[in-house]
């Protein structure tokens, strides 16, 4: 296990897609029908206008292109990279059931990127407040939330633990789909609509909610998930964490590792994305292992598709029992095979390991990414919770008066993207600035 240079991991994980020339992007742009009442608009979480932003392009208005999608979505920059467009934008696109849907999402890329070349930014119109907000965590969620609040005359800060923004857009998403910089650009751009961003600065530690309700007239958690939960098996010690992974390889981390022959646990876009790290920074062998088979995988099918492309291998109805280890260091996993059963509580088939079945994998790294651990500050505030998420109402408002949460920490159910986030992010500070006029009206009434 070698060491990669900083330099070879940049290289290895370059942005995949290159952006679009000016010819390509007229020529896509020209393809769109501008259809009424647009699906792709609708299968949009943040609804941006899609034909109105792409009619700009066509007719080299990029500033009025960009300021469309902003008028939508503040993070359009990282959501044209990292959206899932099959499944939303493009998969509506009237022109998919016969031709090649249009390309949404480059040439949303297109537009935001001559946005931050020209330090074109959406505009606040809106007199000073007065009021104030706190957001704790600068991921998608947060940075979104506090940009419209700052667009409604709200002085708002930023309270992150880490020491830079942008949450897993910056440390999580792995650099062949959003480098680093795209992820700080955008949180500038959301400081530069007059956003404080305070890093290094631990909600829970070096922070308490007292502090924060004295000083402010509204809180917003936007904290995420957590770690990667263990899988409570003999040997984990030496399993790699996978989120700590993408992050080492994402900040070109000297200390990055990569075995010969790596196995992944897990088989969500997290685990793909693990595997995809390990291949391209010079694993010869990258196994994937799974407990239910590629039916009930929760990776998107795109992703499934672009690893196998990888040369990536998938062992199904594959459950890890034991970490085998030589000298401190893994040699082996070994595993049960497992049997399909009666519906869960997943609503998927149970996975039953077989007992006497055991087998070895051999590998010199396991790596595991299993999902992130539930929303630890639900508990320490005292927040009512549904399936360990933060609990709240249409109006993103918690059990705690004047506390709301936002982003993957209330995503009970269904995928969390980043889109929802920035979405989540957006309605919970329209609703923050109807409650905040609500409450001026009362105020004056008595
Ligand atoms: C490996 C991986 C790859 C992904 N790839 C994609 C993708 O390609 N496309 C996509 O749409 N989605 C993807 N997602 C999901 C997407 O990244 C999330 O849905 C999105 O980032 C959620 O935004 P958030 O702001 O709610 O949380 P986060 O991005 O997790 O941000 C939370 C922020 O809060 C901070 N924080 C936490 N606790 C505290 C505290 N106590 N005090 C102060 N700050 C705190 C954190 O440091 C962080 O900056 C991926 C997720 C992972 C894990
Ligand atoms: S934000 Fe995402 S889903 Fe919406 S139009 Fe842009 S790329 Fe498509």
């Amino acid at each position: 296990m070698e060491p990669a240079s900083s330099v070879e991991i940049a290289q290895a994980l370059a942005e995949q897609l290159p952006p679009l020339s000016a010819n390509a992007a007229a020529v896509e742009a020209d393809r769109c029908l501008y259809c009424y009442d647009a699906p792709c608009t609708h299968a949009c979480p943040t609804h941006i206008d899609i034909p109105r932003f792409i009619k700009k392009i066509a007719s080299r208005n990029l500033r009025g292109s960009a300021e469309t999608i902003f008028a939508s979505n503040l993070l359009g920059a990282t959501c044209a990279r990292v959206c899932p467009v099959q499944e939303l934008c493009e998969g509506a696109c009237v022109l998919g059931a016969d031709h090649k849907p249009i390309s949404i999402g480059r040439l949303q890329r297109y537009a935001m990127d001559y946005a931050r070349d020209h330090r074109i930014y959406p505009s606040v119109k809106a007199a000073p407040s007065g009021l104030s907000v706190a957001v704790i965590g600068a991921g998608p969620a947060g940075l979104s939330c506090a940009g419209e609040l700052a667009k409604l005359g709200h002085a708002v800060t930023i309270f992150e633990k880490r020491s830079l923004p942008g949450g897993l857009s910056t440390y999580g998403i792995i650099a062949l789909r959003e480098p680093v910089g795209v992820a700080i650009d955008e949180a500038r751009m959301i400081e530069a609509l007059g956003v404080e961003i305070r890093t290094g600065i631990e909600f829970g530690d070096n922070l308490t909610l007292a502090e924060l309700q004295d000083n402010f007239d509204s809180i917003v958690i936007g904290v995420g998930l957590g770690r990667t939960p263990e899988l409570g098996i003999e040997g984990e010690e030496a399993i790699v964490d996978g989120l700590e992974l993408i992050e080492a390889s994402k900040t070109c981390a000297e200390s990055l590792k990569i075995g010969r022959n790596v196995i992944v646990i897990g088989a969500g876009n997290t685990a793909i994305d693990c595997a995809t790290v390990a291949r391209r920074l010079g694993a010869d062998r990258v196994t994937m292992v799974y407990r239910r088979t590629d039916r009930e995988m929760t990776c998107y099918e795109h992703e499934y598709d672009f690893a196998r492309k990888e040369g990536i291998e998938f062992r199904f109805l594959t459950q890890p029992a034991r970490v085998l280890l030589g000298g401190g260091l893994p040699v082996g996993l070994e595993c049960l095979r497992v049997e399909l059963g009666a519906p869960d509580a997943s609503g998927r088939p149970s996975p039953n390991a077989v007992s006497g079945s055991e087998f070895v994998l051999h590998a010199d790294q396991i790596v595991k990414a299993i999902g992130q651990q539930r929303p630890s500050l639900a508990k320490l505030l005292g927040l009512e919770t549904k399936k360990s998420f933060i609990a709240v109402d249409d109006n993103f408002q918690t059990s705690v008066p004047g506390v709301n949460a936002i982003g993957d920490c209330i995503r009970a159910t269904g995928a969390a993207s980043t889109v929802m986030a920035v979405e989540d992010g957006k309605l919970a500070a329209a609703a923050i600035h109807r409650q905040f006029a609500s409450l001026s009206t009362t105020a004056e009434d008595n």
